[in-house]
């Protein structure tokens, strides 16, 4: 059987745990609702939702499974990593994640120095980023810029403050993609590069780092994800198939405020590629068995 809808699976999404807004049983619940029949919960560089999700999950008939965005490093630029079907104890990957979560609270830390630099109260903002949430990420300081009426939306607070060249930019620094890539399969996961379109590369890079990523032990990409253009969801099957990877589908959901990443709702993955789900062993054989 083909499934005839990838609606029915969300192997990207967020909860209160990073940057969401939604508490991990709200979310399955809207999942529920959705009509999803396979969940990931992927927030950043935590699987702390993991149980409660899990929980809500089996309460509502939903395969679950655990998951965790990790923050990488490639060259200079910031790439993602999603994790799925991860032993969630592991200790390496625990180690591996929370010491992502000291160098995100560090960098709030700087970014706030170069606030307070520029004239604001940097450590009132940083002091609020930090009070939202045990994953603090520029959003939470974009929120916390907000609340304190130096930008007037999300986006003008990065654009006025946070982003590349702006009084508040600290260039990131994360773990290499290599060495996240490691602690994934470590703790029996797939490691899948996460929204790979959205990263400012060019065609030529974007090849080298999926070569890389492959070499490294990764297994898929996001080939559709919400809110990408039908070019886009071309171009990124392709690089796929070039590189034998799966493919992965999700929603990146944060919170029902953003209507572009609708839980459960993006285009159908394009045949030519293998779904990561299949190379799970998840569907479609096993998913009405979980
Ligand atoms: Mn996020
Ligand atoms: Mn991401
Ligand atoms: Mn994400």
């Amino acid at each position: 059987m083909v499934p005839d809808s990838y609606e029915r699976i969300d192997l990207h999404t967020h909860s209160t745990c990073s940057d969401g807004t939604l508490a991990p049983a709200a979310l399955v619940a809207l999942a529920a609702r959705r009509q999803v029949q396979l969940l990931a919960l992927t927030d950043h560089d935590t699987t702390a939702g993991c149980a409660e999700a899990r929980q809500a999950c089996g309460a509502h008939g939903i395969a679950f499974l655990e998951g965790i965005e990790l923050t990488a490093l490639w060259r200079e630029c910031e790439v993602h990593i999603v994790a799925l079907g991860i032993r969630r104890d592991e200790p390496g990957l625990q180690q591996h994640a929370a010491a992502v979560r000291a160098l995100r609270a560090e960098r709030v830390q700087r970014i706030a120095a170069r606030l307070t630099v520029a004239g604001l109260d940097g450590d009132s903002l940083a002091a609020g980023a930090l009070a939202l949430s045990t994953v603090p990420t520029r959003t939470h300081l974009a929120r916390a810029l907000l609340a304190a009426g130096h930008a007037s939306d999300l986006q003008g607070a990065f654009e006025k403050w946070l982003g590349h060249g702006r009084p508040g930019y600290v260039a990131p620094h994360w773990p290499e993609i290599a060495a996240t890539i490691a602690a994934v399969l470590a703790a029996g996961g797939t490691a899948v590069l996460a929204h790979p379109h959205r990263y400012k590369l060019s065609n030529t890079a974007l090849r080298e780092l999926c070569a890389q990523f492959r070499e490294a032990g990764g297994g898929a990409l996001e080939v559709s994800i919400a809110g990408m253009s039908p070019d886009a969801l071309a171009r990124m099957a392709q690089l796929a198939r070039r590189f034998d990877l799966a493919g992965s589908v999700g929603s990146d959901f944060h919170e029902p405020g953003l209507p572009w990443r609708p839980l459960g709702r993006f285009a159908k993955l394009p045949e030519a590629v293998t779904p990561v789900t299949v190379r799970l062993g998840l569907w479609p054989a096993n998913i009405d068995k979980q």
